[in-house]
C-alpha cells in the first residue's frame, strides 16, 4: 500500500504573513486534500533573536481567517534543539564540520579585496576558508558554546558522494543538486543553535514529510538540503517550488520589505474569500 502523502507549511514567526505565505499555505492545503494527504503546520522559530511570540500567534490567527486547517500539535523548532544538535553531532563525527569565528565584516572585506570573488546563489560572498584549518573538530562543540559558528566543510562533504545527487521537482523532473555553489555553509551560529538548513532537513524527515511545497526563493537552497539529507541518511521528499507572488510595484513580497500583511488587508476590509480569489483558489 502506498503511504499517505504529508505536506507542510513552515513559516518563520519573524513578521506577519503576507500574500506570498497565503499562497503557499493554500497550495499546500489544496495538494494535501487532492491527494488524500496530511497537512502540517511547523513554526520555524529557530532564529531565537528574530522569532517573536506575537508573530507566532498572528500565524495561527491569519491562517484560521484564511480557512486553512492543520494537524495538532504544531511542531515548534525551538522545542527540538536536541534533534538538531544530534544531527550536527553526526556531521561532527564524520569530520565534516569546522568552527569559525570570522565576522561578517571581515568576510565582506576579504571578498571586496579579491577581484571577482565568487558569490553564492543568494549573492553573498562565498566563505573565504580562513578558519578551515585553524581548528580541529574535537573541540567543536565546546567552541560552539563559546560563540563560534559551525560550518560544513563543503569539499570534504562532496568527497563523500559516490554519485551526483538529484531532487525531484514538480513538473520538471530530476534536478541535479549543486551544493558547492554555497561554499562552506553555516550550520549553527552563536545566537542560533541550528541553521535553517539543518533544522529543515531534520524536521522534514522526523515528520515524515513527503512533499515540500514552498516558494521559488528556496529553490537553490534545495541543493544544500539534498546534500544534508544524503550525509545524514534521511529520505528526500518531492519538491515543488512555486512562483513568487508579486505586489503592485513588482517587488517580491517579503517581510523585510514590509509588504502588505494579511492582517493589514483584513483591517482594510478585504475578505478571506477575496484574498483566495485574488490568489487563484
Ligand atoms: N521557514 C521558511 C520561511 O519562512 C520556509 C522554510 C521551508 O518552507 O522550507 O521562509
Amino acid at each position: 500500500m502506498l503511504s499517505q502523502p504529508v505536506f507542510r507549511f513552515a513559516p518563520s514567526p519573524n513578521g506577519y504573513l503576507h500574500l506570498g505565505h497565503a499562497y503557499s499555505a493554500l497550495l499546500n492545503q489544496k495538494r494535501a486534500r487532492e491527494s488524500g494527504g496530511r497537512f502540517l503546520l511547523r513554526i520555524e522559530d529557530i532564529d531565537l533573536e528574530r522569532a517573536r511570540p506575537e508573530f507566532e500567534q498572528a500565524i495561527y490567527d491569519d491562517l484560521e481567517w484564511l480557512g486553512v486547517s492543520w494537524e495538532r500539535p504544531v511542531r515548534r523548532q525551538s522545542e527540538h534543539i536536541a534533534d538538531y544538535a544530534a544531527a550536527l553531532n553526526k556531521l561532527k563525527e564524520m569530520e565534516l564540520l569546522f568552527a569559525c569565528d570570522c565576522t561578517r565584516a571581515s568576510l565582506t572585506q576579504f571578498a571586496s579585496s579579491h577581484e571577482n570573488w565568487p558569490r553564492d546563489p543568494d549573492n553573498s560572498p562565498l566563505y573565504s576558508g580562513a578558519c578551515l584549518t585553524k581548528m580541529n573538530s574535537v573541540s567543536l562543540l565546546i567552541e560552539q558554546n563559546n560563540g563560534f559558528a559551525l560550518r560544513l566543510n563543503m569539499s570534504q562533504a562532496l568527497k563523500r558522494l559516490e554519485r551526483q545527487l538529484y531532487w525531484r521537482e514538480y513538473s520538471l523532473g530530476n534536478i541535479a543538486a549543486d551544493p558547492s555553489s554555497w561554499g562552506d555553509v553555516i550550520l549553527s551560529r552563536k545566537s542560533t543553535p541550528a541553521s535553517y538548513h539543518i533544522a529543515v532537513v531534520v524536521d522534514d524527515a522526523l515528520q515524515g514529510v513527503t512533499d515540500v511545497v514552498r516558494g521559488r526563493d528556496l529553490y537553490a537552497a534545495t541543493s544544500v538540503h539534498r546534500l544534508l539529507q544524503h550525509l545524514l541518511g534521511l529520505p528526500a521528499p518531492n519538491y515543488h517550488h512555486h512562483e513568487l507572488i508579486y505586489d503592485a510595484v513588482g517587488a517580491k513580497l517579503s517581510k523585510s520589505q514590509k509588504s502588505i500583511s494579511l492582517r493589514a488587508l483584513r483591517a482594510e476590509g478585504m475578505s478571506a474569500q477575496a484574498v483566495k480569489k485574488h490568489l487563484g483558489f
